[in-house]
């Protein structure tokens, strides 16, 4: 049976869809021993050998999702250029390449997603599925009443203003105090840049819950497998 070539790239787990589309354009695919950068291509997979970057395609893997508590002061990346620790240091005994949903800056923690499928990666980071992400926050100083509605209604960053966002007051610690912060968008550091938007330094920052996912009690470090009923709810 023959399959558009970026779609059986995907299907083995390498690539999203989208970057097998941009592996191909880029000629990094050959079929039968020959560069196609037509994205439209038909291939049969018992039939066509397809390589990309001069490797075989491996036979498709199953999907695979796991959250790790990324704990502070470590890369959400798989690499890092200056050597720092990364999730990938994490990730004892799993032997299948995944990649982190979204990041998290250096100095925060909490939950991570990592899967090999691509195509739910960016589903899940694509603005248009507005996928709320909750974090407890520490803060300096206390939040007014009208701060909060303020953070809530939409602040105005570099960038544009904010959504709409849930806030909630958690509890005070002598000049800090703990927030409760829900927004269904994700840019650069963008809950540290709403809180000081309205004036309060944020001390601390963990993620504690994506879309139907939750940290639970999961310690820095720690890493579990996302189970069947987590995993059909992302979808
Ligand atoms: N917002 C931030 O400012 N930092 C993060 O790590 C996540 C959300």
């Amino acid at each position: 049976m023959e399959v558009r070539l970026q779609k059986l790239i995907a299907g083995t787990g390498l690539a999203s869809r989208r970057k097998s589309e941009a592996l191909i354009s880029a000629g990094r695919v050959t079929v039968n021993g020959k560069v196609v950068t037509e994205l439209g291509t038909k291939v049969d997979p018992g039939r066509d050998h397809v390589k990309v970057d001069g490797k075989h395609l491996s036979a498709a893997q199953p999907f695979v999702y796991l959250l790790l508590h990324k704990p502070k002061n470590v890369m959400s990346t798989l690499d890092d250029p200056g050597g720092r620790t990364t999730v990938k240091d994490y990730l004892h005994g799993v032997s299948v390449r995944v990649f982190p949903v979204g990041r998290l800056d250096f100095d925060s923690e909490g939950l991570m997603l990592l899967t090999n499928n691509g195509d739910l990666s960016q589903a899940l980071l694509h603005p248009r599925y507005h996928v709320p992400k909750t974090y407890l926050i520490k803060i300096k100083g206390v939040a007014t009443d009208d701060e909060i509605v303020q953070l809530e209604r939409g602040v105005k960053l570099e960038d544009g203003m904010t959504s709409p966002a849930i806030v909630k007051k958690i509890k005070k610690a002598e000049q800090n105090s703990w927030l409760e912060v829900t927004i269904r968008e994700g840019r650069k550091h963008q809950v540290r840049r709403m809180l000081e938007t309205v004036g309060h330094r944020v001390i601390k920052l963990m993620r504690v819950k994506m879309g139907p996912l939750a940290l639970g009690d999961l310690a820095p470090g720690e890493f579990r497998f996302l189970t069947d009923r987590e995993a059909n709810a992302l979808r």
